[in-house]
């Protein structure tokens, strides 16, 4: 990984590399950002850039020997820690699943702990134990085998708990060309007594932009780059989890709901409005602007076709079914001037379980109205 393969956060960058430059890089990093922004991305870059034996000014070289082993995560001076599970009745550490873990950064260097614990296949609880922070001390004291430095990254040190306290006199007294890089997406969740032991850098929430450049650079055609950017709020792993045509939980949030009021499923649609009801404002606004967007999109799709709007596949087969259904323009006004009132009604605090069961009822009666069916 090279800084050139890190989407956007280029001041960061450029301040990591003048404080390698000028041999100034803190010895214990915290690389935090939100979700999707790149922390390991990186982590690894910077670790690439220090261990390069033939870099150039604002970047590794990406061919050298020591670029090549970062480039496999196979360089015998980096270590990783990461959350991983319990192994019949072993404890773990990352030793046993470093193949893995090489495996799903590679594929996916912006993937979560949530992905991470899926690719391995598990559905228990991930965790860094004792066991892993006196393995991370043994092999930090070893001397280096090919570079001036050593460096640790651990992936999630939000996993820590009571244990990582094993790791503090390391964090404060490393050995020599000893470099710790801790990335995570929640540094309020992490041990006070290594938050305060580390120096913070944060990193930037993408822009649009950004995001949009780097799926173009993926391959991805501009007006889908536009779209997907925008849905993925600063998040580049959501932009790829939506690109790789994964389906988001707000279409299926809204298929759910359009089934229990066409098919007059009263106790379905209480629960519906149940889960509805215990999303904060921000989210259950966020559905509802979605549903809106839907709506303007199918009627898109019936005026001009399905061609250049940028759909999931889940939502042309919804809008199809909707259009099937007779969905008129008349309604979807009608349903437009509810959804907003109820965007305004959520700002003011409602009650949202009335809110949301109400307006179901409401959208229910326009949907299963007869005779009104006005064709455009
Ligand atoms: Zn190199």
């Amino acid at each position: 990984m090279q800084f050139n393969d890190v989407v956007g956060q280029h001041e960061l960058i450029a301040k990591i590399i003048t404080l390698v430059n000028n041999h100034h890089l803190p010895h214990a990093l915290m690389l935090a950002g939100a979700e999707g922004s790149g922390g390991l991305p990186l982590a690894l870059a910077t670790a690439q850039f220090i261990l390069c034996t033939d870099k150039h000014a604002t970047d590794s070289c990406g061919a050298c020997s020591s670029c090549t082993k970062m480039g496999k995560m196979q360089h015998p001076d980096i270590h990783f820690s990461f959350p991983t599970v319990k192994n019949k009745d072993k404890i773990p550490t990352s030793n046993d699943f470093i193949r893995e873990f090489r495996e799903f950064v590679a594929e996916n260097p912006y993937g979560n702990d949530t992905d991470w614990l899926k690719f391995l296949d598990t559905d228990k609880q991930g965790n860094i134990t004792a066991l892993e922070c006196r393995e991370i001390i043994q092999k930090l004291q070893l001397r280096s085998f090919e570079s001036e430095y050593k460096i640790l990254i651990m992936w999630y040190p939000e996993y820590l708990e009571k244990e990582g306290n094993i790791l503090l006199k390391l964090i404060e007294e490393p050995t020599d060309k000893t470099l710790l890089f801790f990335v995570t997406s929640n540094v309020e969740g992490i041990l006070q007594t290594i938050q305060s032991r580390t120096q913070l850098f944060p990193l930037k929430r993408l822009t649009d932009l950004e995001i949009k450049e780097a799926l173009m650079k993926k391959g991805v055609n501009e007006i889908k780059a536009v779209h997907y950017a925008r849905i993925a709020e600063g998040n580049f792993h959501q932009a790829l989890s939506l690109i790789s045509g994964e389906e988001n939980d707000v279409v299926n949030t809204l298929r759910n709901w359009l089934n229990c009021m066409y098919a007059n499923k009263g106790i379905e649609l209480v629960e519906w409005v149940n889960g509805m009801a215990e999303l904060n404002k921000e989210a259950q606004k966020k559905f509802l602007e979605y549903v809106i967007q839907l709506l303007e999109h199918l009627i898109r799709v019936r005026t001009i076709g399905a061609q250049n709007l940028v759909l999931l596949e889940s939502e042309q087969k919804m809008i199809d079914v909707l259009i099937a259904k007779g969905m008129s323009d008349f309604s979807i006004a009608e349903i437009n001037d509810l959804l907003n009132y109820s965007i305004y009604e959520i700002e003011r605090n409602a009650n949202t379980k009335i809110l949301f069961h109400s307006l179901s009822l409401r959208i229910q009666k326009i949907v299963l109205r007869k005779n009104r069916t006005y064709t455009s």
